[in-house]
């Protein structure tokens, strides 16, 4: 019998009966090291089926039917889902999930990059964004917001946001900061060449008009703390996640 896995939740998304989330750290699952062991990524040479077990305890966990998750490729494509997959789907060159359809898991899968996930409770529709620097330079936050109000009608003052474990201001050293980050990212510096990428992406929700209050976020940063894989840390290890979704059933 599998220990319970034990999620990070946020108050304000435990709040909605309409949805579903969790963020999952590196214990509980049944990988073997160097991704000991819930690791949820097809492309690090885990073993296939390790991996499907792992993500089928996630399921359990959160008591969705299906996960869908990208080859996230640090780009900026926002991919919409409108139907219930048969069954786990991976999406190719997709960085970000929107979805209104009950029963769906959206997976963003993580060793150091942020997932920023959004609830609108009006419209009833959860988004999960992989962002790394790359995402924030792209500002794929702003990009799926804008798709949310295209498609579902989202006023960005209703979404209520949270912001991941992820690499800290403690550890994001970017030595070519100069080449790699627009000016506008240069005021995050903490000290020089280390940026606060969580006070950036509050800084994009914001801009798209998310209301501060509405920001959740945590304080973990990945590398300094071992419960969380770390690509920055380990090189070779596994990736954990955050899922979002709407609830299949409201009681
Ligand atoms: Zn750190």
């Amino acid at each position: 019998m599998a220990a319970m896995l034990t999620p990070l939740t946020f108050a304000a998304f435990s709040q909605c009966p309409a949805l579903s989330h969790g963020i999952f750290n590196r214990h509980g699952g049944v990988s073997p090291a160097p991704y000991d062991s819930l690791n949820v990524s097809h492309g690090v040479d885990d073993d296939p089926q390790r991996v499907k077990k792992n993500r089928e305890r996630i399921k359990q966990s959160l008591g969705v039917d299906v996960l869908v998750s990208g080859r996230q490729v640090h780009g900026s494509q926002v991919q919409v889902i409108a139907e219930k997959p048969v069954a786990d789907v991976e999406i190719a060159g997709c960085d970000a999930f929107i979805s209104n359809v009950a029963g769906v898991g959206l997976l963003i899968q993580q060793a150091d990059c942020q997932a920023v996930m959004l609830f609108d409770p009006h419209r009833r529709v959860a988004a999960n964004i992989h962002c790394g620097w790359r995402g924030s330079v792209s500002n794929i936050i702003a990009t799926t917001i804008r798709v949310m109000a295209e498609e579902f009608a989202t006023e960005p003052a209703h979404l209520l946001a949270a912001i991941s474990p992820s690499l800290g201001p403690c550890c994001a050293e970017f030595v070519n900061f100069q080449q790699e980050l627009p000016d506008h990212f240069h005021p995050f510096q903490v000290k020089p060449s280390y940026f606060d990428f969580r006070a950036i992406s509050r800084r994009q929700l914001e801009e798209t008009g998310v209301k501060p209050a509405n920001i959740s976020a945590t304080t973990i940063c990945t590398v300094c703390d071992p419960n969380w894989f770390s690509y920055r840390r380990e090189k070779k290890t596994g990736r954990f996640c955050s899922v979002i979704g709407v609830r299949k059933s409201e009681k």
